[in-house]
């Protein structure tokens, strides 16, 4: 699905968010791009901001004309900040996915994105079969245009990995990361107790909660092997020193 979206930026002025675009794309694995008559492009500027998204800056179509841009698209989306004086069917970012996801005849997709200024004028808006609005802040909903691009692109992302799940490697576990076996914490506990009543801690005439506490304490852990041995470890170089030091 994702190779068959073009990402289409209209009229842009600033090369920075042509970059800043190509980039977002890139990370979500979204590579066709082009440009209507930008006013700065190729553009030192796009290539900074690109930060190695470079193959999609070459790769980038430049066109004269919106309908140039979208004449082999099958669905044509334009994104838009706000609401226009004629109502056209509006979807959420999340909405779009699901239907590009599931209507293969309809691709190739053209999705326009407007000018950092005006955004898409209205006769470019009536070009399209339906318009998406990022729901953002209703006081302020005119986000940068490269970043409407990574949202745009993010929704188009997980949509493809719901169909295409990363591979999972299968996880190979060491033994120290095992959770401890309930005889483990067990043996940590009673090693525990011991050193406490040879540090004279715990007085096993008057145990009180302390039991109690400490299990709960290493219940709460879900200690792993590991770190059950770093403890016992230690308590047996308790009990050296004490031996040491009473001989
Ligand atoms: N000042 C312009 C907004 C330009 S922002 C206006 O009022 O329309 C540049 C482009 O980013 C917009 O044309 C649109 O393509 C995209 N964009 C910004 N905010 C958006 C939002 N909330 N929903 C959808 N697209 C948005």
């Amino acid at each position: 699905m994702l190779d068959q979206i073009k990402i289409v930026l209209c009229f842009t002025s600033h090369p920075g968010n042509i970059g800043a675009a190509a980039r977002a794309m890139k990370t979500m694995g979204l590579s066709q791009l082009v440009l209507v008559g930008p006013k700065n492009f190729p553009c030192e500027e796009a290539l900074v901001r690109s930060s190695g998204a470079l193959d999609i800056l070459d790769n980038a179509v430049v066109v004269d004309s919106v309908e140039d841009a979208i004449e082999d698209c099958r669905l044509v989306i334009g994104t838009s900040s706000r609401n226009r004086a004629l109502p056209w069917p509006l979807i959420e970012p999340r909405e779009m996915a699901k239907f590009i996801d599931g209507k293969p005849e309809s691709r190739p997709v053209a999705i326009l994105f407007g000018r950092e200024s005006v955004g898409l004028l209205n006769e470019e808006l009536q070009l399209c079969h339906y318009h998406v609005n990022i729901p953002a802040n209703p006081e302020y909903m005119s986000l940068n245009l490269a970043s409407a691009v990574q949202i745009i692109s993010y929704e188009l992302r997980l949509k493809h990995l719901e169909k295409n799940p990363i591979a999972e490697e299968p996880l190979e576990l060491k033994d120290s990361e095992l959770i401890a076996t309930s005889e483990q914490v067990d043996g940590l506990y009673q090693h525990l107790e011991q050193t406490m009543v040879n540090t004279e801690f715990f007085d096993p005439e008057n145990p009180k909660l302390l039991s109690a506490r400490i299990r709960r304490l290493f219940a709460k852990s879900h200690l792993n092997q590991g770190e059950v041995n770093i403890l016992r470890g230690f308590l047996s170089s308790i009990e050296k020193y004490i031996k040491r030091k009473t001989n």
